[in-house]
């Protein structure tokens, strides 16, 4: 049970917090105990868990919340067998795994992404074969690949099936996958350390490159002009791009018309939300993973109300699993209602609370544990108020749900951020500004 749980907190955070804090604090960790309120993970230090304590608690506790539906509390424990035994033998004492090896075997075969476990339907047919014949002919065909669409649709888990397979077949050293916020991070350490000459090298070393999310580019112009250089020399030299974007070229803000053509050139593959045939496939194939056949009339509920996009569905099916491994009752559709009625489903286009926050955080240039912290600076403040109007603004999520869903703040306090923005827009153009480009990038 405490692995499940985890297992799907897990998820979560891989989309909450970076991928390099992700890699660094997270993956090492390991369930250990669930008591049907706390859960308790262990950290290979006591540095280690310090460190996770104090920066990560917050995060992983509502991830852990979201999956379980209630109030959960994380308590970090040290297990020494953790600890991965450091490079040529002893003595050294355990560090965090180092920040991210970009190419590694272990990164490019996630098992969670192959082609085989991608359910295909005619939302996302389309996007399926384009990717499956980028790995076929490399380079031949459609280049680039550019996938597009709402968020949970399964562009990250095509561009890692990809990666995995050009990995699988030619070696780990011949791809490299990436997310363009990754590169822009490793873009901006090279510049720093005057590493340019290097960082260009390993990328124009490779056969294919797979970059996800690409619309974080948007208004970089410096990593935009590295990326438009990486992208001329792979592609003059029949190398495969694969890309994807929650919108597409012509849709992306702040991109430059260079790129942004770069981005059309090759194939265009959108992912829509699945049409009913694919969801009740989906809801079949998801549960599989999670034991006993589902009756019929789960699969009509799920596949109706909670499958608008599949990390949706994965986040119903987890919660539903580990409700009923709780209460020991078998799932049925009364079950099903039960466990689910507390939660509003992710609305058409994915805006949630999440997607909001995340939004504003790269705007803001803050992190979500910031944002969620008790912390009052004025770096905070303003951004933290800026996610409560828009939350309160582009969903219909009760100002109780923004303000539990925003660090645990009270119904008051949301209230107060949203005069305190209105206020501010009335007298701060630059402010106004932000805060509209925040909610086009958000409503488009
Ligand atoms: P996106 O990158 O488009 O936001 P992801 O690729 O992260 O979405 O997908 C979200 C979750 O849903 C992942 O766990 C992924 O494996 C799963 N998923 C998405 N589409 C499919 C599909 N067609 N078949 C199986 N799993 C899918
Ligand atoms: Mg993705």
């Amino acid at each position: 049970m405490a692995e499940t749980i985890w297992g799907e907190a897990r998820k979560r955070l891989q989309d909450t917090v970076s991928q390099q804090h992700f890699e660094t604090w997270i993956a090492p960790l390991r369930a250990h105990a669930w008591d049907g309120k706390s859960l308790t993970i262990q950290a290979p230090s006591a540095f280690f868990r310090d460190w996770v304590k104090k920066h990560h608690l917050h995060v992983i506790a509502s991830a852990a919340s979201a999956v379980t539906g209630g109030e959960v509390v994380v308590q970090v424990e040290v297990n020494r067998a953790l600890a991965a035994p450091p490079p040529g033998g002893s003595g050294t004492p355990p560090r965090p795994r180092a920040a991210r090896r970009a190419s590694s075997a272990a990164e490019v075969a996630d098992p969670r992404y192959t082609f085989d476990n991608f359910v295909v339907g005619a939302s996302n047919e389309i996007a399926f074969r384009a990717a499956r014949t980028a790995v076929e002919q490399p380079g031949s065909r459609f280049n680039p690949l550019f996938l597009y669409g709402g968020v949970g649709l399964g562009k990250t888990h095509l561009l890692r099936a990809v990666a995995g397979c050009v990995a699988a077949g030619r070696g780990p050293e011949t791809v490299l996958s990436i997310s363009a916020e990754d590169f822009v991070n490793e873009m901006i350490v090279a510049l720093r350390h005057d590493h340019v000459e290097r960082f260009r090298r390993r990328f124009r070393r490779i056969a294919t490159l797979a970059v996800d999310d690409v619309q974080f580019l948007a208004g970089k112009v410096r990593s935009q002009e590295e990326f438009t250089h990486t992208f001329n020399a792979l592609h003059a030299s029949g190398r495969q791009i694969v890309l994807a974007s929650d919108r597409p070229p012509h849709e992306l803000p702040g991109i430059e018309e260079a790129l942004r053509s770069r981005f059309a050139s090759g194939l265009l593959a959108d992912i829509r939300s699945p049409d009913p045939a694919l969801r009740r496939e989906l809801v079949r194939r998801k549960s599989a993973t999670h034991g006993a056949e589902l009756p019929a009339d789960v699969i009509e509920f799920l596949a109706d109300h909670w499958c608008e996009n599949v990390r949706q569905l994965e986040g119903a099916l987890a919660r539903v699993d580990a409700y009923a491994t709780l209460v020991e009752r078998p799932v049925t559709l009364a079950l099903v209602r039960e466990t689910l009625a507390n939660f509003v489903p992710v609305r058409a286009g994915g805006l949630t609370i999440d997607r909001i926050v995340g939004e504003v955080c790269l705007t803001f240039k803050v992190t979500r544990a910031e944002l969620m912290s008790a912390r009052r600076t004025a770096r905070l403040a303003v951004p933290r108020q800026v996610a409560m109007y828009l939350c309160r603004r582009l969903t219909d999520v009760p100002l109780r749900t923004i303000g539990s869903g925003l660090g645990g703040r009270d119904h008051s306090t949301v209230v107060h951020a949203l005069e305190v923005v209105e206020r501010k827009l009335r007298a701060d153009a630059a402010l106004r500004e932000t805060v509209a480009a925040v909610e086009a990038r958000l409503s488009s």
